[in-house]
């Protein structure tokens, strides 16, 4: 059925509970896929990474990636999952022709690790604990290009086009257990959870978990019961939503659509559901298989995994600081709110600054450069910060030039500049461009006469007591030296010579 009518969010909520799941696949960093020694970099020609095993031709075998492994406990560690002591592949069998094999490898009923949980942190403080089920390694599909359709789905498409090279990129599937409790707030939680769980994975340096490169993306399932009643209703599963923002807005246009649905008296049906960027909403897209459908098996193909406890141990001793930790304890040495935090998190400041303040700058210089002027040019050029031709140590000799009084802010700015153009490190740029503030009693001097001669009537006022009148003179100094002047030695120069207590 379809629905064309919404009730209002606040509506949906006075009569129904959400409860929510989310299942997000990041796709691994590794060299190689998981089974095979193909290739996994990006951008290559279409169907040049392939091999008899990926491609699933008669007698070739797989071998498991023991690096695919070990990242699929580093995440299982660092979610404070369980590791399992044995546990083995599973074949997932459906047909697809992105998918050569005609069965996915993935795991089924023993995954590599289970019963986690992630705390995330909510806009307004609060900590919320989202429960893991489950940690299980499998690969990845091909990839369809469908051709002549007007919007690049099957849908009135001529022909498709495959391109086998990312079959067997190794995938982790991270799958929560039923989220209840989060209200109102079940979209913030579910966007909460994908943005800290894609810094943890960064953290681990197990994926770049880039969302718009496919390289981490979530289905959010959900479903509405009536408010004060425990059973869960039926749910929907809103697949590969490829954006923070989107995971919210799906959650959130789910939940209006099943209260329409349901408080027309209709029934809500098991289906995966296509969310559209543009218009916010979802559609429906293929009635959901059950698990049996899949005629999941043990791989007969591969041993099953079973991790040493002692390496374990030895990954646990890998796991760096957590994203969460580490913030707070950044806000307390860099001593700022949560909201200012989160803002430095957002524009993905949080590692320049760190390395711009272990190269010697004070954390509020850091912070005010890669969060002001570097974050304008950033946004300027629609690149990340990191993405920026200057360094973080670069950063910092920008910041003691200006504590050393060589730079005020606006050479600071001109110097950025001619850094950003390729004119050299900072220094060299200072030097080229002229960008030295004129503090010597020579130079300076002269403008401050010249100030003073130019300007007798202001000159008088100040003569006659009033004192704040000097900043028409430190202007005109500012201006005959093309803002390179030091604006306070000028005014005290300026003072001095008019024969007035600054
Ligand atoms: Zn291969």
């Amino acid at each position: 059925m379809t629905v064309t009518e919404l009730v209002s969010y606040d509506e949906a909520l006075a009569s129904y509970d959400p409860v929510m799941g989310l299942e997000v696949h990041v796709e691994l960093g590794t060299r190689t896929k998981m089974f095979c020694g193909c290739s996994t970099e990006l951008g290559a020609e279409a169907n040049s990474q392939v091999c008899p095993t990926c491609l699933g031709l008669p007698g070739a075998l797989p071998v498991v990636n023991k690096a695919g492994v070990e990242s699929a406990i580093r995440i299982g560690l660092a979610l404070n999952c369980s590791i399992a002591d044995w546990c083995r592949f599973a074949r997932k069998n459906y047909f697809y022709p992105d998918m050569p094999k005609n069965f996915q490898t993935s795991q089924y009923d023993e995954p590599i690790a289970f019963d986690g949980y992630l705390d995330v942190q909510l806009e307004d403080g609060e900590v919320f604990r989202v429960e893991i089920e489950r940690a299980h390694m499998e690969e990845d599909t091909g990839k369809s290009t469908h051709v002549g359709g007007a919007t690049g789905r099957i849908h009135g498409a001529s022909h498709s086009l495959l391109d086998y090279n990312r079959a067997g990129i190794p995938l982790i599937e991270i799958v929560t257990k039923p989220i209840v409790g989060a209200g109102e707030r079940a979209p913030e939680v579910a966007k909460a959870y994908v943005a800290e769980l894609r810094e943890l994975i960064k953290a681990l340096g197990v994926s770049e978990a880039r969302m718009e490169m496919g390289q981490m993306r979530c289905d959010v399932n959900l479903s509405l019961r009536p408010k004060g009643t425990e059973k869960f209703g039926t749910r929907s599963e809103t697949k590969n939503v490829n954006s923070l923002r989107s995971v919210e807005r799906a959650a959130r246009f789910e939940i209006q659509r099943h209260a329409a649905v349901l408080s027309s008296g209709g029934t809500i049906i098991q289906e995966t559901r296509h969310f559209h960027e543009d218009t916010g909403s979802t559609t429906s897209g293929r009635v959901k298989e059950e698990a049996e459908d899949y005629r999941y098996f043990p791989e007969p193909d591969l041993v099953p995994v079973a991790p040493s406890r002692e390496w374990v141990e030895e990954l646990r001793a890998t796991l760096p600081e957590l994203p969460r930790v580490r913030r707070m304890r950044l806000r307390e040495e860099w001593g700022i709110s949560a909201h200012e935090m989160q803002s430095v998190l957002n524009a993905g400041a949080v590692d320049p600054i760190v390395a711009t303040v272990e190269a010697g700058a004070p954390a509020d210089q850091a912070r005010k450069w890669w969060m002001g002027e570097l974050a304008r040019r950033a946004n300027e050029d629609g690149v990340e910060l990191t993405a920026l031709a200057i360094t973080p140590e670069q950063v910092a000799r920008i910041c003691a030039l200006v504590a050393e009084g060589s730079l005020n802010d606006k050479l600071a700015r001109q110097t950025i500049e001619g850094v950003l153009a390729g004119e050299g490190t900072p220094d060299e740029v200072v030097e080229k461009r002229g960008l030295k503030i004129v503090s010597d009693e020579g130079a300076l001097g002269k403008a401050v006469d010249e100030a003073i001669a130019g300007n007798p009537d202001v000159a008088e006022k100040i003569r006659g007591g009033k004192v704040q009148a000097a900043g028409a003179l430190v202007g005109a100094v500012m201006k005959a030296t093309r803002g390179q002047a030091d604006a306070a030695r000028a005014r005290q120069m300026i003072l001095e010579r008019l024969g007035v207590e600054g």
